[in-house]
């Protein structure tokens, strides 16, 4: 049944190419990719540009106060072949990958009201399957049911390269140890926090790719998803 339509779960650690893999992945198959990690970094981007992070130390209760003023959607930009994060209807797509946001991201993601809140946000996204959605809590709390769900992982170390490569292609001022020092201190934050810590779901499949390509990760991933679909 070839025209099955199934959800795909994809966790794990920070920057180790979830979003990449999942962005293949729904262009490979025709679905639907959300990226969650973009919409925590959203609510993190609009705290900070109205006073409710200052110095690094998030104040919950106005976070939480402000998140009805807080606006968020995909649109599909055929360009970038992924969707585009808007706040209030503005295009922060670039604004939310700084390392600023990347350094208070973790505090506000264990905000029980936030994580209630763009929780629903997702499984609404989620209602007519077709989807491949990344981030740390989703073959766990946001569809324990979906058809598919892999947890990612790669070498700490590869996984910062990978990301200062990015940022300064950008033209981001970053030092590689910054970089190291957020990837170590995020996967702490999200794998210990109290609600809805990063961890694996007993069925998730492991993909460590620190020496993988994404062809080759993509040809992991086909395998598995022929196996799901045929069931
Ligand atoms: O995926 P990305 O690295 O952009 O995610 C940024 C942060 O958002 C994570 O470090 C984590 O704190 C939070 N997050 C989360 N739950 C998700 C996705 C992201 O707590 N489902």
């Amino acid at each position: 049944m070839d025209n099955k339509r199934i959800i795909i779960a994809i966790d794990g650690h920070s920057s180790c190419g979830k979003s990449t893999f999942a962005k293949t992945i729904a262009a490979r198959l025709g679905y639907i990719f959300i990226d969650t990690g973009a919409m925590y970094r959203a609510v993190t981007l609009y705290a900070l540009e109205h006073g409710a992070i200052r110095s690094g130390i998030a104040d919950e209760d106005m976070i939480v106060s402000m998140l009805d003023d807080i606006d968020i959607q995909f649109r599909f930009n055929s360009e970038r072949g992924a969707s585009d994060i808007y706040v209030n209807g503005d295009l922060v797509e670039c604004k939310i990958r700084t390392i600023e946001v990347s350094n208070c991201v973790s505090a506000v993601s264990s905000i029980g009201e936030v994580r209630r809140r763009l929780v629903a946000l997702q499984q609404h996204m989620g209602q007519k399957r077709g989807i491949v959605m990344d981030g740390r809590d989703i073959g766990t709390v946001v569809f324990p049911d979906a058809e598919l769900k892999i947890y990612m992982t790669a070498d700490a170390m590869v996984r910062a390269e990978r990301r200062y490569k990015e940022l300064t292609a950008k033209g981001d001022k970053v030092t590689l140890e910054e970089i190291y020092e957020n990837v170590v201190s995020r996967d702490k934050a999200d794998m210990t926090r109290a609600i809805s810590p990063l961890r694996k779901a007993d069925d998730a499949l492991v993909l460590d790719n620190s020496t993988m390509s994404v062809e080759e990760q993509m040809a992991w991933f086909m395998e598995r998803y022929e196996e799901i679909i045929k069931r």
